[in-house]
């Protein structure tokens, strides 16, 4: 007897990106709902479920939707607004000032739909975000359709969206309260980093996320201007000064990992924290050159992110994997460092397993959500095919993503998105930009 299900999706090759990094040859996947009921080859799949939906083409590869590890998803709108700039500069006098002026959860909303639409395109799948107004990206994120760990961002400082610790805490607990247990939005705290919160900030954010399970954000060890400034004030390296307020383990994802010493590897590496690398966020502020493979060499689970888009200038995680491989092997002198296989694997499993979605998403396995994406390999730059991992990683771009599957829902189709009007998301992004760039707040405004 055929079992009904809701999809069957076919391709030629399909990247479970399971423990033993399988690859299947005609493969299929069966889903049902939101979930993954079975993977493998497309004789086997078709000989036990029957579905009315079979999403197949020629010459495509299926693989789990790729997972951006660290971002300010409504910085989109902030887009080429400040560049070649250096980080303290472009944050002090051109990003907070902007911030100041235009955030709000309306621009936050607008945004957001425009950053999910970009990654979605790309094939991102789930994007883990630290910013202001998070509920209003949590309801533009579940609008569109896309997978989110939505960290409600907290400072030292007022900002726009709250004026003391107790507001910006509130602020934080209530989102966390409202949105734990969504199927799509996992809420976390992201104390910004280690020179904005001072330690009891840090150590309260800890207590917030222990009391509510909730994964922590943070910025970490970015810049060396940082790392002198944490030495000065807790005569401590900034690892090792988290380290001795209890607040590493595997619950924090910390972005940047730039200025990292041996022994501070070690204790990442031995408290299971998260690290996202933002390579080309890093190269463009000229932060320095994260030691990518002495930490994967130490066993600390690196992953990728793109920083917000400001700073990139663009939330593509293909392109992130390809820099960052090849960067690696020149700066390690080993091209046999970060092979497209490791670079692809941090993409997708080990960016769920960092966020604490490990089990729900970040491969194609019995059980898991179905978030995956479909990319046409009939283009002349994937042509010839020899290795499959080889041309995802250093060959592949957005526009050969076709199909994105979020949850058991296809939320780009033909590469359109399914969920929301592009063309919407699109002017209403250049309206934004019109108010922003014709406004005189900023000194050295307009852009
Ligand atoms: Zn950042």
């Amino acid at each position: 007897m055929m079992q009904s299900v809701d999809y069957i999706i076919h391709a030629d090759y399909v990247l479970p990106m399971d423990e033993r990094l399988t690859v299947i040859k005609d493969g299929a996947i069966a889903v049902k709902g939101t979930q993954i009921l079975e993977v493998g080859t497309s004789e086997g799949i078709f000989r036990k479920y029957a579905s009315r939906a079979i999403i197949s083409g020629r010459e495509n590869v299926v693989f789990p939707g790729l997972i951006n590890t660290h971002t300010h998803a409504a910085m989109v709108y902030f887009r080429g607004i400040a560049d070649d700039l250096p980080l303290r500069e472009w944050l002090e006098n051109h990003v907070w000032p902007a911030e100041n002026r235009w955030l709000s959860p309306g621009f936050i909303s607008d945004a957001v739909e425009l950053a999910c639409l970009e990654m979605l395109k790309g094939g991102v799948t789930t994007y883990n975000d630290m910013y202001f107004y998070e509920d209003a990206a949590a309801e533009a994120t579940k609008k569109v359709g896309m997978r989110a760990v939505l960290g409600a961002g907290i400072l030292d400082f007022p900002t726009k969206s709250a004026s003391t610790a107790d507001e910006y805490f509130a602020n934080a607990e209530s989102f966390i309260k409202d949105w734990k247990g969504d199927n799509l939005i996992t809420p976390c705290i992201a104390p910004h980093a280690l020179y904005t919160c001072g330690p009891e900030t840090l150590k309260r954010a800890r207590h917030v996320a222990d009391t509510y399970d909730v994964p922590i954000h943070i910025h970490l060890s970015e810049t060396r201007w940082e790392v002198e400034e944490i030495r000065k004030r807790y005569s401590m390296m900034p690892v090792e000064y988290l380290d001795s307020l209890g607040f590493l383990d595997e619950r924090v994802l910390a972005a940047h990992c730039v200025w990292l010493t041996d022994p501070e590897i070690k204790i990442l590496a031995q408290k299971g924290v998260g690290v996202s690398h933002c390579i080309e966020s890093n190269l463009k502020l000229s932060s320095g050159i994260a030691p990518v493979v002495s930490m994967l060499k130490a066993g600390v689970k690196v992953t990728f992110g793109t920083d917000g888009a400001a700073s990139n200038n663009d939330l593509n995680i293909l392109s992130e994997m390809s820099t960052a491989a090849k960067l690696h092997k020149a700066y390690s002198e080993d091209p046999t460092a970060l092979d497209a296989k490791t670079a692809l694997l941090m993409a997708t499993r080990w960016g769920a397993e960092v966020l604490g979605l490990g089990r729900a998403t970040g491969s194609i396995e019995e059980g898991r959500a179905a978030d995956l994406v479909m990319a046409n390999l009939n283009k002349p730059h994937l042509t010839p095919m020899y290795n499959i991992y080889s041309h995802i990683v250093y060959s592949m771009r957005p526009s050969d993503v076709e199909m994105v599957m979020v949850d058991g829902r296809v939320v780009v189709n033909d590469g359109k998105l399914t969920t929301a009007d592009e063309s919407e998301i699109l002017y209403k992004a250049k309206e934004w930009c019109k108010k922003i760039s014709t406004s005189p707040f900023f000194p050295q405004g307009p852009y």
